[in-house]
């Protein structure tokens, strides 16, 4: 098993205002990634399959309180949500945008509420909520605040359609396009040696 889980440095605009208030936005954004990778695409893995598990996934990282259930509603819409950021990272990594996820995260977006507040330092997104819309609108305001300091381009989909896995582009120009070069952007570069060779092959 090769190594996705890549630590994050976020170097966005120094000084910003997104990024002097509030909690780290990089352990934010793990969390995001986190979450987001719950769904195993390559593994046919869905760890997040039932609104059941959503709830121990939850409870388990502290996210929601003891006594918060997840219908099937609730789960329909964190499964938007997730899958949405998906097809948010696979467009960072240069892929045609899927317009329904974007639909039916944002449907599952609409109506969390969010406390927008502000001092001289800068501002800040906060959930006004606990339970999954509290999580939900956590996710909605660490996309923001990311979306605003520049570290979301820095956040890809990989470009394997068989992984799909979310990754922090690490490198200088931004061009990471694998979720790592050992793991799928070798079995790609593998892939395309062999084609090139069934193409020499028949000519
Ligand atoms: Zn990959």
């Amino acid at each position: 098993m090769y190594d996705r889980h890549m630590e994050l440095h976020i170097d966005g605009p120094p000084g910003h205002a997104a990024t002097g208030r509030g909690p780290d936005s990089s352990a934010a954004l793990e969390g995001l990634r986190d979450f987001v990778n719950t769904n195993d695409l390559e593994g046919g893995e869905d760890e997040l399959e039932l609104p059941e598990q959503l709830h121990a996934w939850l409870l388990a990282r502290q996210l929601i309180p003891e006594h918060v259930e997840v219908d099937a509603n609730a789960h329909r819409r964190a499964i938007a949500v997730r899958e949405g950021l998906r097809a948010l990272g696979r467009a960072n990594n240069g892929e045609p945008i899927d317009v329904d996820q974007m639909d039916a995260l944002n449907q599952a977006a609409a109506g969390l509420p969010v406390v927008v507040s502000a001092d001289p330092d800068g501002w800040r997104l906060t959930p006004a909520a606990t339970g999954i819309d509290g999580f939900l609108a956590g996710l909605m305001g660490t996309l923001a605040r990311s979306m605003a300091d520049g570290s979301w381009s820095r956040v890809k989909a990989c470009r394997r359609d068989t992984c799909r896995w979310l990754f922090f582009d690490q490198s200088r120009n931004r061009s990471g396009t694998w979720c790592s070069m050992a793991g799928c952007g070798s079995r790609m570069k593998a892939r395309a040696y062999r084609a090139r060779q069934r193409e020499a092959a028949s000519a």
